[in-house]
């Protein structure tokens, strides 16, 4: 997506500033910005963010997921900016990509490797990519083919969802991370409490904003700094710091049903400025009430390896029962079990 600025006359100056020419305007408070203030804006919204919500405290180990979009770009660029200003003082911060191994993450995620190495390197970060095949022992390609073959389709994104996660942890576990930070916007944020609204599941909240999946509770702590920012204000970002924008698009992301929902908000926005951040508070508030009123259920464990799941065996361990590895993947995960 290309960013758009809206068309300004001489005449109209930021009201912010008040010296420079308006060149933003943000529908949702009718402010007219220069890109200075609206950079500057960002950047506070999201120091606000990490320190209100203390997402980031001294102590921590934070490590990075970097997809190669422009959203996890503008992550890493503002917390290495925020830890070079002395802003996020003792705190340990690493890049990481976790390739799953398929056509679209080895081409889309891969191409971008040296660039992301040369930005963390630029905030003195170090940047590591971790594979699933290394992890796993397999590919999410080699696992998809053998459910596939065995009779069960699952779809691309499912796989890559739940292994991911699971990676994540594991590999955190390992390097001793505290918190993994994910560029996770007001967008995306919408759309996950319009979905979970549609499809009914409101055991979800309990869980919303803080992890994301029930069976990966109680694991390393996932903190998103730019769930208040929206895509458009991402991409402005990106755009005017030079950080690359052109996104490709996921071959599997047409049959997501997030697909749809990123339209149908778009529509809804024209009429009401405010509906993303509505939805997002809505589920805020849905999970503060949740976490209030339900009792904390005592996680159950997979009986195979030992993960906090919701069920007697995990959906990982699942996936490779069903492809016939579940033996080769305990074999591979042995040093991790019951950690
Ligand atoms: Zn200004
Ligand atoms: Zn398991």
């Amino acid at each position: 997506m290309e960013p758009s600025l809206t068309s300004t006359s001489t005449s109209s100056l930021c009201h912010h500033c008040g010296r420079r020419p308006a060149q933003y305007l943000r529908a949702v408070s009718g402010e007219r910005l220069c890109l200075r203030c609206l950079f500057n804006s960002l950047e506070r919204k999201v120091l606000k963010t990490i320190r209100d919500e203390r997402l980031i405290e001294p102590g921590d180990y934070v490590a990075i997921a970097v997809s190669g979009g422009k959203d996890s770009l503008v992550l890493l660029h503002m917390l290495g900016k925020f830890r070079e200003r002395g802003l996020l003082r003792d705190v340990k911060m690493e890049a990481f990509t976790i390739n799953e191994g398929h056509p679209y993450s080895c081409f889309y995620r891969m191409s971008r490797r040296d660039y992301v190495k040369e930005l963390a390197a630029k905030f003195g970060i170090e940047y590591n990519v971790y594979h699933f095949r290394d992890i796993f022992g397999v590919t999410a390609m080699e696992l998809s083919e053998r459910l596939a073959k065995a009779g069960h389709e699952v779809h691309m994104c499912t796989i890559d969802g739940v292994l991911r996660r699971r990676a994540m942890n594991l590999i955190g576990r390992r390097r001793s991370w505290t918190k993994i930070a994910t560029a996770h916007n007001l967008d995306d944020e919408a759309q996950t409490v319009l979905l979970n609204v549609l499809m009914g599941n409101l055991s979800r909240f309990r869980w919303y904003g803080t992890y994301e999946d029930a069976e990966e509770k109680d694991l390393i702590p996932r903190i998103k700094p730019l769930k208040y920012i929206r895509e458009e204000e991402i991409a402005l970002y990106a755009h005017y710091h030079g950080l690359p924008l052109m996104e490709l698009e996921c071959p599997y992301v047409t049959t997501n049903p997030r697909y749809n929902l990123k339209f149908m908000l778009a529509e809804l926005e024209r009429e009401m400025p405010s509906v993303k951040y509505n939805l997002s508070s809505f589920g805020g508030k849905l999970t503060r009430i949740l976490k209030e009123t339900t009792p904390e259920a005592q996680p159950k464990r997979c009986k195979h390896c030992g993960a906090p799941s919701a069920r007697d065996m995990c959906r990982v361990c699942e996936f490779f029962e069903k492809a016939g590895l579940l033996d080769a993947y305990l074999q591979k995960i042995r040093p991790e079990i019951n950690i």
